[in-house]
């Protein structure tokens, strides 16, 4: 893996990442592909919006089809049919919001299976060999995501937890073509994070993520918490931050010098019938809509876009068909991609105040709907 940083303007970064499976642009939005499939897309699908890298998800995977199925089918991107690149998160995440159904301790963390509450432990070690053994590109180290608010003692224990297991992640690896991202967290303790981030340096990993945030903070929190971690990575490694995804945070995290992103809003809005705009979202099902022919976004340079009505789309949705949600899905990941390709040429020509002001005026907040 090697990342090479072509251009900056102010904070943000234009660079490219090279991994096993094709170089990655970067600012770039990676699609989630939770279950080992980006919801309802195929990966014909996927090239066509150019997606270099997408994500899957080792909590999800480790229960079902598990780890001999994947590596038996020759790998996640044999498996799956996908030829470009696939980061893995660590599972840490998803077994902290578990609560109930898991313990915490030195070794790692106990869960039982939503599925079928079967027991299962994740320790630093064996989430390393899990997404080793699926071949992925990228694999996150395991952390520990405290949920907010927290105590501060809560806060320094998720840091020492993190470091620690990090350490043993970095001392697991035996796949050169796999890249290991450590996690920075802290929550929205400034002295907290400084202090992961630090941590983790230490360790010379060839990434880094920011992590627990985009978990019920404010907006202002989450810019101002990206922002500050970002500036505490080096500037030669990439820096991803989690779990963002709408078009008003991604230019805010760019501008403060974040190079990934990810996150199932695109997709999930898709299949509730919510279209991503840079101008806000349309409600699809929304009656004003019933009789519009134009296409969702007229600047959009999507397939979806430049095939159907807005017409045809609410009524896909009204009448229940399938279509409907996969056209949406497609529409909105196209939306950030083409985002983020206009990103990317705004910081090669030295234009990125200019474009970031443009985006941030025409882009409502999350919870604004656009007009029809
Ligand atoms: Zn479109």
């Amino acid at each position: 893996m090697s990342f090479t940083l072509r251009a900056t303007d102010g904070a943000a970064r234009r660079g490219t990442l090279a991994l096993a499976h094709g170089d990655v642009e970067t600012p770039a939005f990676m699609p989630v592909g939770t279950a080992a499939t980006v919801k309802a897309i195929s990966p014909d699908e996927l090239r066509g919006i150019d997606a270099r890298i997408i994500l899957a998800n080792t909590y999800h995977l480790w229960l079902r089809p598990g780890r001999e199925t994947i590596a038996d089918m020759g790998g996640l991107h044999a498996f799956m049919s996908w030829d470009r690149n696939i980061l893995t998160d660590s599972g840490g995440f998803q077994v902290f919001s578990l609560e109930a159904r898991r313990v915490l301790s030195d070794a790692g963390v106990r869960f039982k299976s939503h599925l079928d509450g079967s027991e299962h432990e994740f320790t630093p070690e064996n989430v390393v060999g899990f997404q080793e053994a699926l071949g992925v590109d990228v694999a996150m180290a395991l952390d520990v995501c405290v949920k907010l608010p927290a105590t501060p003692p809560e806060i320094d224990e998720g840091v020492r937890l993190t470091t620690a297991w990090a350490k043993r992640c970095a001392a697991a690896r035996t796949r050169e073509r796999t890249a290991l991202f450590g996690i920075v967290q802290g929550g929205l303790d400034e002295r907290a994070r400084a202090r992961s981030a630090s941590e983790l340096v230490e360790l010379d990993l060839p990434g880094y993520a920011i992590g627990g945030l985009s978990v019920g903070e404010t907006r202002e929190e989450l810019y101002r918490m990206s922002r500050f971690t970002a500036a505490l990575l080096p500037a030669d490694k990439p820096r991803y931050l989690m779990g963002v995804g709408t078009v008003r945070d991604l230019i805010a995290a760019v501008d403060g010098g974040v190079d990934l992103f990810d996150c199932v809003y695109p997709t999930r809005c898709g299949r509730n019938g919510r279209a991503l705009t840079r101008t806000g979202d349309l409600a699809i099902r929304n009656a004003a809509f019933a009789r519009d022919p134009r296409p969702l976004d007229e600047r959009c340079g999507c397939v979806v876009c430049a095939t159907y009505s807005r017409a045809y789309l609410s009524h896909l949705f009204r009448a229940d068909e399938m279509l409907g949600p996969r056209l949406l899905s497609l529409h909105n990941l196209a939306t950030l991609a083409e985002l983020m390709r206009d990103a990317r040429a705004a910081i090669e020509s030295g234009a990125w105040a200019t474009f970031r002001d443009g985006v941030f005026a025409e882009a409502p907040d999350r919870a604004a709907v656009a007009k029809a």
